[in-house]
């Protein structure tokens, strides 16, 4: 059992309800790319009415898969006002000087983009996932389905792995707001049979890990998308330090980035996939060990949540 799931269990032993932690700050809905936000998605990412409460008792196994009970549950933030999913950014200010990080990597490959790997472009990052477990450190893995259709072992090696949590990123990766960065768009219809897509490719790679947290392709939503996709029971996860490795060429400036915006409690974008982001890699690399330094301790968006972590 994993430490964040031996919590889980005691929590659950104790009877404690997990709660106050149902506010976040930060700047967040920025992007997943080098690219600017939407302005729904700051505007909506910043309303507190966003935010629920966690719950002890997570929505859900989304998965509904093998495994599911004690091990697998995880804090998650109910539902907001209107029954729209509730949007976690960065562990909540009251949590004060816990100098925790999450580092969260985003799987990208987009459903149109089979013949582009057909033709052997590369959307996986293996020196990524090497370099975080020659670090030890725990990360959280947003996903997309496509990806873990694409990369079933890659998946299922991340999705047995106690380091690692894989969350939902879509199965498309397609965007589930008519304005976002190009994408194509997600039918309102049809973003919540996407995420449930993404949950089944990851059951059907073997993924054991996973936990009821949805990022939107692009960090692109509007109340129409949170209510489509509650019903799923998801979290979904912002962030608010953007790392900037999408399309980067210079290690060292992403790793700069990180390292200017990571504060306690920050929840840190990056991506695993070496087509879009090539020097991710080498900027983990250089940060982990330079927060450590200054006294960070690295940790999955689903311990970020837990308000009783350390
Ligand atoms: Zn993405």
């Amino acid at each position: 059992m994993s430490t964040f799931a031996r919590k889980s269990a005691i929590l659950t032993v104790l009877g404690i309800t997990l709660v106050g932690c149902g506010t976040q700050s930060g700047t967040g809905g920025t992007a997943d790319g080098p690219r600017t936000p939407s302005p729904g998605a700051s505007a909506t990412a910043a309303s507190p009415a966003r935010t629920g409460e966690p719950t002890g008792d997570p929505s859900g196994d989304p998965s509904g898969g093998p495994g599911a009970g004690p091990e697998r549950r995880v804090p998650t933030l109910a539902p907001g006002p209107g029954g729209l999913a509730a949007v976690f950014e960065r562990a909540a200010p009251s949590r004060g000087a816990a100098k925790t990080v999450a580092l969260t990597f985003d799987a990208d490959m987009t459903a149109d983009q089979g013949p582009r790997a057909a033709r052997g472009e590369r959307f996986d990052n293996p020196g990524l996932i090497a370099a975080l477990r020659e670090l030890k450190v725990p990360s959280t893995v947003f996903m997309t389905g496509r990806w873990a259709e694409e990369y079933p072992d890659q998946a299922r090696s991340i999705g047995i792995d106690p380091l690692f949590e894989t969350a939902n990123h879509s199965w498309s990766h397609y965007a589930y707001t008519g304005d976002c960065y190009g994408l194509p768009v997600v039918g309102r219809d049809e973003m919540r049979t996407d995420v449930e897509r993404a949950f089944r490719a990851f059951e059907k790679a073997g993924v054991r890990n996973t936990v009821p947290y949805f990022r939107f392709p692009g960090g692109c939503y509007d109340d129409a998308a949170l209510r489509a996709v509650a019903p799923t029971g998801v979290t979904a996860v912002q962030w608010d330090v953007v790392g900037g490795d999408a399309f980067a060429t210079d290690a060292d400036a992403v790793a700069e980035q990180v390292l200017a915006g990571v504060r306690p409690g920050s929840l840190v974008v990056l991506h695993c996939t070496r087509s879009a982001a090539p020097v991710t890699e080498a900027a983990v690399r250089r940060v982990v060990p330079e927060l450590r330094r200054r006294g960070f301790t690295f940790v999955k968006v689903s311990d970020l949540m837990r308000p009783d972590a350390p």
